[in-house]
């Protein structure tokens, strides 16, 4: 393929990989407020980035980026874009018939907005899954990224939640050019122990949603939760090259050891 990017090649050259191959990554992020240190589109700038690494290492296609999620808590700042989590369902469930349409068979979703869009991917997941046979994954930093993200993070608890130490530290490794580490705010506050939403402190938790005005006003009017004055781009450099290497472990042990039967392929309509 003269691309990883399916875009960027020719119909016959899809049906020439799908000869061979029958795997695909399809990066998916959010367009929402990032602070004053990040750009809106900093989530799927992420999925974008690890998505274009890890199909080049592992030799298999990328689908166009889906830009948008869900993002209704971070409307309260102005550039956000968000979509209903039915749309979101419906895109996701649309984009991945059509994949499989013409055989695709093994699909890869990176999430770059973490926690907030993993319930409509599931449930998107889940029916293609069941419907079509196809094999899908979720791929979130979060999760996939769970041990280096621990050994690296500096911050003190609460230190990792929106615009803070991770991503920050992500973003000046693959995109310097757009952040501005000296506007970045600092915002810890003290939660009770189970609204504590740093992933990288263990303790009992509940859900509670966001409320938009609340929001703002919790993220001190800025859109920042978390630490991201710690951020440097040494550990975003470490952060990067662990979570690429994890999708492209992954990506390998699907082509080698998942046995797909599909069973049924339309025409989303
Ligand atoms: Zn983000």
């Amino acid at each position: 393929m003269k691309s990883v990017w399916l875009q960027e090649n020719k119909s016959h050259d899809v049906e020439e990989y799908l000869k061979h191959k029958k795997s695909i990554i399809v990066p998916i992020g959010s367009v929402e407020q990032h602070a004053r240190h990040l750009p809106l589109g900093t989530d799927s700038m992420v999925a974008i980035k690890v998505a274009e690494e890890a199909a080049k290492q592992s030799g298999i296609l990328v689908s166009p980026p889906l830009w948008l999620g869900w993002a209704p808590h971070h409307m309260a700042f102005p550039g956000t874009i968000t979509l209903k989590p039915e749309t979101l369902i419906e895109l996701v469930y649309d984009v991945c018939k059509s994949l499989i349409y013409h055989g695709f068979e093994k699909i890869h979703i990176f999430n770059g907005h973490r926690e907030a869009n993993l319930p409509p991917l599931k449930i998107a997941a889940t029916k293609l899954r069941n419907e079509t046979g196809a094999y899908i994954s979720i791929l979130d930093p979060f999760y996939v990224a769970y041990e280096i993200g621990k050994e690296i993070k500096v911050s003190e608890p609460g230190g990792v939640g929106h615009a803070a130490e991770m991503e920050t530290s992500h973003m000046l490794y693959i995109h310097p050019e757009l952040c501005n580490l000296e506007e970045a705010v600092k915002n810890i506050q003290e939660k009770h122990r189970f609204l504590s939403h740093d992933p990288f402190v263990e303790g009992d938790t509940v859900f509670v949603p966001s409320d938009v005005a609340l929001y703002r006003e919790g993220a001190l009017n800025i859109g920042v939760v978390g630490d991201p004055t710690v951020s440097t781009k040494e550990n975003g450099e470490k952060y990067h090259k662990q979570l690429v290497e994890n999708v492209v472990e992954f990506i390998h042990y699907c082509e080698n050891e998942i046995e797909v039967d599909i069973r049924k392929k339309e025409i989303p309509l």
